[in-house]
């Protein structure tokens, strides 16, 4: 469905065609014209698929004169990127109509400004939950007369630890406003929102990735450093895949892996873009026809590559993108079809990686064991058996006559077919890796032990809780509810961590910088050289100020882990 099909004003349709909207998305289609009539909205759809222009539209669609000087729309960002970004996005809707007036508040900026904008007249208001507490606690804010009240990134915002702003600015205003609130997730705790503040809401939910990803079954194995062509190797062999891809980030592992399975005794290629054409054209037909089973290639040299019928793909670089991961696994599982895709990790750094491609695609990536050599043993010996037992019966004598013979020099037949066996087994399994070392799972859990870390800024450079969080979530790749509570003293911060990702924090936020200063990270330390475990037992209170935030309250987060987040919130989902 076309913009132009919408009953839009002619200001906005102009706008939208200049900036090349012509087709809605599919939550633009399904939202728009149910919040074009006021109604409440749960919009749950993934990354990129338009959900700015889905509130956006609307929003400045229904600003009217009569709004000049109260703000009518409040839309809540995650973060500050966010926030800029919206108002860049809606203020382009509103290129045509002057009444819409915009501003974007958030915290790391002047606040003097923002307050000078807010006062000179403004209708839709954009910002993160903590700037707009601020603006509403010195009543430089006023939502007396809001009509719609927007959350976008709602799960992001809960994880940033948003929750009590985002309540206590929703207490603040009117009753018979329109609620609007979009999620790339739904955990308990946004549909525990929905039910307290949004009245019948229409719930849309969009699958964009799900499409394809729906059919195919994922896996990750986690592998010790440095062991993943061998890993890669006894998953092939004990996978047998009759037509697999293997995915790199770079040209150079390309072929390192193409030359290390190749001597193991694999059938496979390389394609990358080095390559002379006729070479590419040459491995592609080989891998399209069957000929040659296993493909290793880059994300670039795949693709458009369009093979329908492969069995599996290995992710054995973890993608540096999130669209890559879809359009790598997209290549199985084609056309109805089932398909599997494998990941194949090592070290914190890329379960975290993973774990948000997991919450981007909005699907289960499920741990498997890495099999061993026994267990490839294992595997040919059934295959062997299997391939014996299915075989068409001989039409030709010469195989009998050989066994007579042997028979007859003193080998039966029993002991000659074991030794054909027997080679058989050993040279399709003597080239595979031993390895004993099965790596340890990461068993992070609820109530788990947790340590503190020490960042040496403070109160005094004007800090808050979600600056903070924010810098360890982009350092670590751990989202914000895997870290614990914040204290934020004058001089330095707080912040509660799981003792068995300690290790793994210290090592990726040094360097890190927070609000532009670069800041150390270490082991905190009360004044007796204790770190608090467990601290809600309770530290060494005489040095202990009482934590504030900005606004004075302390703000108590739950130490939460769970492996894949999206795996137990989807379990709970209502209607
Ligand atoms: P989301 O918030 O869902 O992640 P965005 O609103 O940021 O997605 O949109 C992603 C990109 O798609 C933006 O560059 C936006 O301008 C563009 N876009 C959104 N809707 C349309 C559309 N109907 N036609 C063309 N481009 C669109
Ligand atoms: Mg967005």
């Amino acid at each position: 469905m076309k913009f132009k099909e919408l009953n839009l004003s002619g200001e906005i349709l102009l706008a939208a065609d200049e900036l090349g909207f012509d087709e809605m998305t599919e939550i633009q289609e399904k939202s728009i014209p149910l919040l074009l009539e006021g109604k409440d909205v749960v919009g749950r759809s993934n990354t990129g698929t338009g959900k700015t222009a889905a509130f956006g539209i609307p929003a400045v669609e229904s600003i009217t004169d009569a709004d000049r000087k109260t703000v009518a729309v409040l839309v809540m960002c995650p973060t500050r990127e966010l926030a800029m970004q919206a108002e860049e996005e809606i203020k382009k809707f509103a290129k045509y109509k002057n009444t819409v007036k915009t501003c974007a508040v958030y915290g790391g900026a002047s606040m003097e400004t923002q307050i000078r904008q807010l006062k000179r007249g403004v209708n839709i208001v954009i910002g993160t939950p903590g700037r707009i507490m601020d603006h509403i606690r010195r009543k430089t804010l006023k939502l007396d007369f809001l009509r719609t009240v927007i959350l976008d990134e709602a799960d992001e915002m809960l994880n940033m630890g948003f929750r009590e702003d985002i309540e206590e600015i929703l207490s603040y205003v009117p009753d018979d406003r329109q609620t609007v609130l979009f999620s790339a997730t739904m955990p308990s705790e946004i549909m525990a929102i929905t039910e307290k503040y949004q009245r019948n809401p229409e719930h849309i939910k969009i699958k964009s990735a799900g499409r394809t990803v729906e059919l195919i079954d994922q896996f990750y194995f986690e592998v010790p450093m440095g062991r993943k062509t061998d890993a890669l190797k006894l998953l092939l062999a004990a996978y047998t895949p009759a037509s697999s891809m293997v995915f790199c980030n770079t040209k150079k592992m390309v072929d390192e892996l193409t030359e290390e399975l190749l001597k193991s005794g694999f059938h496979a290629a390389g394609l990358h873009g080095d390559m002379k054409q006729i070479q590419r054209t040459q491995v592609m037909n080989s891998f399209k026809s069957r000929n040659t089973p296993i493909l290793i290639a880059t994300d670039v040299a795949a693709r458009g590559i369009d093979v329908s019928g492969i069995d599996a793909v290995f992710n054995y670089d973890i993608p540096q993108d999130n669209e890559y991961y879809i359009h790598r696994i997209g290549r199985t599982g084609r056309a109805g079809r089932t398909g599997t895709a494998y990941t194949l990790i090592s070290g914190r750094k890329q379960f975290y990686a993973l774990r948000n491609i997991s919450r981007y695609i909005n699907a289960e990536i499920k741990e498997m064991p890495l099999p061993d050599k026994s267990d490839v043993i294992s595997a040919k010996k059934e295959s062997i058996i299997n391939e014996i037992q299915n075989a068409e019966p001989l039409t030709d004598r010469r195989a009998y006559e050989i066994l007579d013979r042997l028979a007859a020099l003193g080998t039966d037949y029993r002991e000659a077919a074991a030794r054909i066996i027997g080679a058989r087994l050993k040279s399709e399994t003597e080239n595979l890796p031993d390895y004993a070392a099965r790596p340890v799972s990461k068993g992070r859990r609820r109530g788990e032990k947790t340590v503190k870390v020490d960042i040496n800024i403070g109160r005094s450079h004007r800090i808050a809780p979600n600056f903070i969080l924010g810098a360890l979530v982009d350092a670590t790749g751990m989202t914000g509810k895997d870290f614990g509570k914040i204290d934020i003293y004058d001089e330095h911060t707080t912040v509660e961590v799981p003792e068995s990702e300690y290790d793994y924090i210290i090592k990726s936020t040094n360097p890190m910088k927070i609000n532009g200063k670069q800041v150390e990270v270490k082991l905190y330390k009360d004044k007796g050289g204790r770190n608090e475990r467990n601290s809600s037992s309770g530290g060494d209170e005489r040095h202990r100020r009482q934590p504030k935030t900005p606004f004075g309250k302390s703000r108590r987060r739950e130490v939460y882990t769970d492996y894949i987040p999206d795996r137990k919130r989807r379990s709970k989902k209502r209607h």
